[in-house]
């Protein structure tokens, strides 16, 4: 068999390189996090002093680019392969391109032929201390331009001060926005709860509940409104929860909570009083009244699920249920797995590639959970991907035929045929 080679290395080594690197992407626990005041200073910076349109601080996970902090773009993701910054992961070497139109790479891409006219891009990766990278950090602008060794340097420079950053998040205990626990902080102290329970055998639960239509919120009304609905849905959900219980912030809309000494049925009912609670309260503020519902997951301590990655791919899995029934509703991981599935799931990050149309059509993916007999996929659109095809997961030989059992835009739940 014919060995691909970049860059001297075997695709086998790219394979375990891309791994190792999902890995450390995944330690970090970054991606869909919400905004970090720091970071969103370091792409002003990278505008101001390069005088560009564009700064972006991105991880790059299995299928996508993500900007964890972007100035000058109106999306906050792109698949990986329209990115300018795979070449930069590819390689692990800054890349400038001071004309994109006369750059073999870079001369067809949509970004430069289309309505964004990008011309100036310079990259540089976002390396942990152990030299993975898990992002870049990028000066783009709409026009053509030189891009010295000494700016290069400071470019550089910013994107240690970006990583010092990142590093230091991973010690805050609270969002800065929603004063509740961040997605890390929370993950520590349900794993001590869970132990807990597990060594006393009493109950505990989880629920994840997701803001729906929250896009239209940010759209229609603006980031500041958006922002004031999270704060009112998270004093919302701390009103009625108890001074025991865990509450976080996993991502940008999806809250988490972790109940001890309660069952599914009272997890249930914790997870009706919240939806109940939120959609009857409008929130009020400069943009008049607004009214938002979420979507709840719920998922219970049990001999096959006493992890907190297991508790939220299942809470998780729930609540994209939800969604894909309606929205404004609360579903048990329980209630699914006795219709779809069965066994747990944890929470991975793996490259994945969805293959249907006998082969022929391939879909990158970022497999976000996994177990023996379902997964959760996230894909960079969910249009035109059929309710059956198979997965594989790159790199590990694995591959199986999937039926799709819930999805949204993003993300895909699948059962294993
Ligand atoms: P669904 O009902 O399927 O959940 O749809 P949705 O629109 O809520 O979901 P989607 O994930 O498409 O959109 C979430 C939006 O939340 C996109 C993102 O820009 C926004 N967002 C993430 N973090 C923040 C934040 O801190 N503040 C504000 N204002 N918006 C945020
Ligand atoms: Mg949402
Ligand atoms: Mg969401």
């Amino acid at each position: 068999m014919a060995v691909v080679r970049a860059f001297g290395k075997s695709s086998a080594d790219m394979a375990q390189r891309e791994a190792e690197r999902l890995a450390a992407l995944e330690s970090l626990d970054l991606l869909d996090t919400p905004r970090d005041e720091g970071l969103d200073r370091v792409v002003r910076l990278i505008k101001d002093i390069f005088t560009v349109d564009i700064g972006i601080v991105s991880l790059i996970d299995a299928h996508r680019q993500w900007y964890k902090s972007c100035i000058g773009m109106p999306v906050d993701e792109v698949p990986r392969e329209d990115t300018f910054c795979r070449y930069v992961l590819d390689i692990e070497q800054p890349i400038i391109v001071e004309d994109a139109t006369r750059d073999p790479r870079f001369a067809n891409n949509p970004a430069v032929t289309g309505d964004s006219h990008i011309r100036f891009y310079a990259g540089v990766p976002l390396k942990t201390k152990e030299g993975h990278v898990i992002g870049t950090v990028c000066a783009i602008d709409r026009r053509t331009r030189s891009f010295s060794a000494k700016d290069l340097s400071i470019l550089t420079e910013l994107a240690g001060v970006a990583m010092d950053r990142i590093t230091l998040l991973q010690s805050a205990a609270t969002d800065g926005l929603t004063e509740v626990l961040t997605r890390r902080a929370f993950r520590s102290e349900a794993e001590q709860l869970i132990s807990l329970a597990v060594r006393h055998q009493h109950d505990l639960s989880c629920i994840a509940l997701d803001i729906d239509h929250f896009k239209r919120v940010n759209d229609t009304h603006g980031h500041a409104a958006g922002d004031e609905v999270l704060k009112a849905v998270a004093s919302i959900c701390k009103a009625g929860l108890r001074v025991g219980d865990l509450f976080g912030r996993l991502g940008g809309e999806e809250f988490v909570v972790l109940l001890p000494h309660v069952d599914r049925d009272g997890a249930m009912a914790v997870a009706e009083k919240l939806r109940t609670a939120i959609s009857a309260q409008p929130v009020s503020g400069a943009f008049g009244e607004l009214t938002v519902t979420a979507s709840f997951g719920v998922s219970t301590l049990s001999i096959v699920s006493k992890d907190i990655d297991t508790l939220l791919a299942q809470a998780d899995a729930a609540m994209y249920q939800a969604k894909h029934r309606g929205r404004n509703r609360c579903i048990a991981w329980s209630s699914l797995q006795a219709v779809d599935t069965t066994g747990s799931r944890r929470r991975v990050l793996k490259a994945g590639s969805i293959l249907f149309n006998d082969r022929r059509s391939t879909i990158d993916c970022t497999v976000r959970s996994l177990g023996t007999d379902s997964a959760g996929l996230s894909v960079s659109s969910s249009a035109g991907i059929p309710s059956e095809f198979v997965l594989s997961i790159k790199g590990e030989g694995f591959e199986t035929r999937c039926q799709v059992i819930a999805q949204d835009r993003q993300n895909l739940e699948v059962a294993f045929r």
